[in-house]
């Protein structure tokens, strides 16, 4: 009987691995829209969620696991399509800042994946957090095969630090404030506690 589960559940393996599969591709297929291509649309989302020390053209091409040639093509597209601009960072004029602009912003909220994510919100609360948990765990997995960075947000990372009293937070790695709003932003330097 136990070899008898123990295949089933290799079965419900590759099963969820098949749909989990066909479910981002049908997704990418979404994102041939508004005269945009998948990686130029995976672009302007990451630009929406980066903090300031993030949204360089390596760090982008870090979180989508894509190169930095083929990133460089993606920023350039969108710039011409006046979706993103490009700012030497103060401090360091070698590196390239991104951000979106006003049209950026206003075409992120046609954005094609907004049903997937009320179908996810629709889910019962007990499924959405088993589901958030199954997927976080898969994708820490894969982050650490890679070696890549977590990309997370400011509260789990061990160079946070909460002054409290009403003041802003801190960061330890970048000695910089923190405001509520950048603590909500995923960052390339996060390091888990
Ligand atoms: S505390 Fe961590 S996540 Fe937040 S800005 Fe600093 S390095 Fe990035």
């Amino acid at each position: 009987m136990a070899k008898r589960g123990g295949d089933d559940e290799m079965v419900a393996g590759a099963e969820s691995l098949r749909q989990f599969t066909r479910l981002s591709r049908l997704l990418r297929a979404r994102d041939h829209s508004k005269g945009l291509n998948p990686a130029q649309w995976e672009a302007l989302r990451y630009l929406a969620i980066a903090n300031r020390f993030s949204n360089t053209p390596g760090a982008m091409a870090r979180y989508l696991g894509a190169t930095k040639g083929t990133t460089s093509q993606t920023v350039l597209s969108l710039e011409k399509k006046g979706l993103v601009s490009k700012q030497a960072k103060s401090g360091d004029q070698r590196q390239t800042g991104l951000a979106l602009t006003d049209t950026g912003l206003a075409i992120l909220k046609g954005d094609a994946l907004a049903a997937f994510a009320d179908d996810i919100e629709a889910l019962k609360p007990k499924m959405r957090r088993r589901f958030s948990r199954a997927v976080s765990d898969l994708l820490a997995s894969e982050i650490g095969r890679l070696e890549e960075p977590s990309f997370g947000v400011c509260n789990s990372c061990r160079y946070f630090r909460e002054v409290g009293n009403g003041e802003a937070s801190h960061c330890m790695k970048f000695s910089a404030s923190l405001s509520s709003a950048d603590e909500m932003l995923i960052c390339v330097e996060h390091v888990a506690r």
